[in-house]
């Protein structure tokens, strides 16, 4: 690895960077690998079911069946054990964002990885075509790194009846030809491109897009409801933050929210931070959609971690006030300042959905969507040792990624 584009230790925050001031405990530094240890006495979500009293082990960067007999035992019971979260749709955080400097994209993951975000998506904007080609090489070179687990394409191919916080200007009919130059400058690291299938070329480039092995996603659309089946058919996987910036649901025009909830073929973002959804919207999605087909997202933008104030989200001037970010010019909702950790709690303790459903909305549904769910997204031996300790309230104590404490929960 470069070690100029190495995750600073917190306490060091990047040069350029604007988190001088969220960088907490300077105690806190870049821990070695750990080599073996073995987990006791929490409570343990597995994919095979919950475990009370479990144990887990670790061994360099993955989990293990055992561990070595003289491996340290580390003691975190009365906690919960969580696979690490994964967010595929995340503009950025910790006062920077991914459309910045490489220096800006580091301390965004940093900040998302300080809560529980081990793996992460990084999304881009609605820019000029050579500028989101340029931005496309600086994110794969991070996401080569295994820094990032690649690329999401918010736009520019999106309705602008649905702009939300993309910049009308730049917006433009999907071009099939267009979104193949996005896709081969992010060199193997595209995942996802976020379109409104509905205009010219729309479905074209879903079949392009299925054709190089990245998600179609359905978002910042004014599709009928048989637009957005044709969208399916034609390949789409995944609804672009569900309910947001799309026709709502209307009893003779049942639009994308129904055609996306109720086929099997496709999983449905959900940002759970009180302000994009109403709970029983979101508790809607997910009872009917059920919970192996949700991905809880954030869709944060730098404030996320970090804090009120004036921000840029792309070109566009974007306020936040008590937590809510909206354009300063007509007011739209501008992303969230959420974080994944917060959308767990939030999940369990104010919609009171069960803790095993909301592991697989964080972490093993958007891990299978990804493709890594042989690496990430769930506590089995032989993945990655990413995982998450929560206290009893769900609040995050731990996280570790690849064998590593990003936060020692025997120092927190
Ligand atoms: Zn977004």
């Amino acid at each position: 690895m470069d070690a100029e584009r190495e995750i600073p230790a917190r306490g060091s925050a990047p040069s350029g960077a604007r988190g001088e001031t969220s960088c907490g405990s300077a105690a806190w530094a870049r821990s070695t690998p750990t080599g073996s240890q073995v987990l006791t006495g929490a409570t343990v979500v597995l994919p095979t079911g919950t475990v009370k009293n479990g144990t887990l082990a670790v061994d360099g960067k993955r989990i293990t069946e055992t561990a070595p007999a003289n491996a340290p035992h580390i003691d975190v019971s009365n906690h919960w054990l969580v696979p690490g979260f994964v967010d595929i749709h995340n503009h950025g955080g910790g006062g920077s964002s991914f459309s910045g400097t490489a220096d800006d994209v580091l301390q965004a993951i940093r900040t998302h990885r300080e809560h529980g975000t081990t793996t992460l998506v990084a999304s881009t904007v609605t820019e000029e075509t050579d500028q989101l080609v340029q931005r496309a090489g600086l994110l794969s070179e991070l996401a080569e790194q295994g820094d990032l687990a690649g690329i999401h394409f918010e736009g520019p191919f999106i309705s602008p009846c649905r702009k939300g916080a993309h910049s009308a200007a730049l917006l433009r009919d999907p071009d099939p030809a267009e979104v193949r130059k996005l896709v081969d400058a992010a060199r193997g690291q595209a995942r996802m491109v976020t379109l409104a299938t509905e205009l010219p070329g729309g479905l074209d480039s879903v079949r392009l897009l299925v054709e190089q092995g990245v998600i179609a996603a359905v978002g910042h659309t004014d599709a009928t409801y048989e637009q957005t089946v044709a969208a399916i058919d034609a390949g789409a996987t995944v609804a672009t933050h569900l309910f947001n910036a799309m026709p709502t649901l209307g009893h003779r025009a049942p639009g994308p929210v129904t055609a996306l909830l109720e086929d099997e073929r496709v999983t449905v973002e959900l940002i759970n931070d009180g302000t994009h959804l109403h709970p029983a919207a979101l508790k809607l999605a997910f009872r009917h959609a059920g919970a192996a087909r949700v991905a809880f997202i954030t869709d944060a933008m730098d404030a996320a971690g970090f804090g009120d104030g004036r921000y840029l989200l792309g070109p566009l001037e974007v306020e936040v006030s008590e937590g809510v970010a909206r354009l300063v010019e007509g007011g739209s909702i501008a992303g969230s300042t959420l974080t994944l950790d917060r959308a767990f709690q939030r999940a369990v303790t104010v919609d009171g959905l069960p803790v095993e459903d909301v592991v697989a909305a964080l972490s093993a549904n958007p891990a299978r969507l990804l493709g890594k769910a042989d690496e990430v997204g769930s506590l089995t031996p032989g993945t990655y040792a990413d995982l998450v300790v929560l206290d009893e309230e769900f609040a995050l104590k731990g996280v570790m990624r690849r064998g590593e404490w990003v936060i020692d929960p025997q120092l927190g």
